[in-house]
């Protein structure tokens, strides 16, 4: 939903993947009505042709477990629907080793699903007006980067770029883009992007290389760089 008002404004979405990654979300309980023995759990793919990145399961406020499945598969693919109609038995034949960790649990509610492009705008730079996070640009979920970029897109916002804008007249694109080009919502920016391309090579491609290899360092910022 993001997307909707930069639309209205006439601002366009620039697709870099399309249709990056798959994310399922849904609840899940012991059968028994206790709760499980772990308070979280990560379950990583157990092979690079079943797409999967990882499995995140953590408590929610209510009750219940979330479990957050993120894969890098064709959205057409059987399994989306395998997955819609039956989370249990699909999630144990995909990751067989999470079944003595879960033991006998059901699915409480209905599982949503997103497919996810990878993309920014184009025709964004207006008088009065910044985009932030999503809005500006999305983020694969499996990268764990989106909250991270909308925090910094906030942070450089208010307590860098607004305070200045504020002190004259007018709001104008010369002043805007000043937060676009901002050294630290750029880095982050390109940083969460290459985290996307590297969590899909991560999970999709086999090999040495891939199984020693670090993920992409996060740039330090230009004003702890210079502390
Ligand atoms: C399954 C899944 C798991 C994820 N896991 C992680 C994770 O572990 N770590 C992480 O960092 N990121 C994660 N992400 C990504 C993260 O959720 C997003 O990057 C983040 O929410 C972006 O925040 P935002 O405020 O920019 O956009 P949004 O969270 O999309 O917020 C935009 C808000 O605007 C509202 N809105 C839209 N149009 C209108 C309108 N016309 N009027 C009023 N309100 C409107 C929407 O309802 C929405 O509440 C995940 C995403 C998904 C889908």
């Amino acid at each position: 939903m993001a997307g909707a008002i930069p639309y209205s404004l006439g601002i366009k979405r620039r697709v870099i993947v399309e249709r990056h990654s798959l994310a399922f979300g849904f609840t899940i309980a012991p059968a028994d009505g206790t709760g499980f023995a772990f308070p979280a759990l990560t379950s990583y793919g157990e092979r690079t042709t079943d797409g999967i990145d990882y499995l995140s399961i953590f408590p929610i406020p209510g009750g219940g477990m979330r479990a957050n499945l993120f894969m890098f598969r064709d959205p057409n693919d059987p399994i989306m629907r395998e997955i819609r109609r039956e989370p249990k038995s699909t999630l144990l034949r995909l990751i067989p080793g999470l079944r003595p960790h879960l033991g006998d649990f059901k699915v409480t509610d209905r599982v949503e699903s997103w497919v996810m492009d990878l993309a920014n705008v184009e025709g964004h730079l207006q008088p009065g007006i910044v985009l932030i996070g999503d809005a500006f640009q999305t983020s694969c979920p499996a990268a764990g980067t989106g909250v991270s970029r909308l925090l910094v897109d906030v942070e450089r916002l208010c307590t860098v770029h607004l305070p200045g804008w504020l002190k004259t007249d007018g709001m104008g694109t010369e002043k805007i883009a000043t937060f676009y080009s901002d050294h630290d919502k750029v880095a982050s920016d390109a940083h969460a992007f290459r985290m996307a391309h590297f969590r899909q090579a991560l999970t999709s491609e086999a090999g040495m290389r891939w199984d020693f290899r670090p993920p992409p360092a996060f740039p330090a910022a230009k004003s702890q760089a210079s502390c």
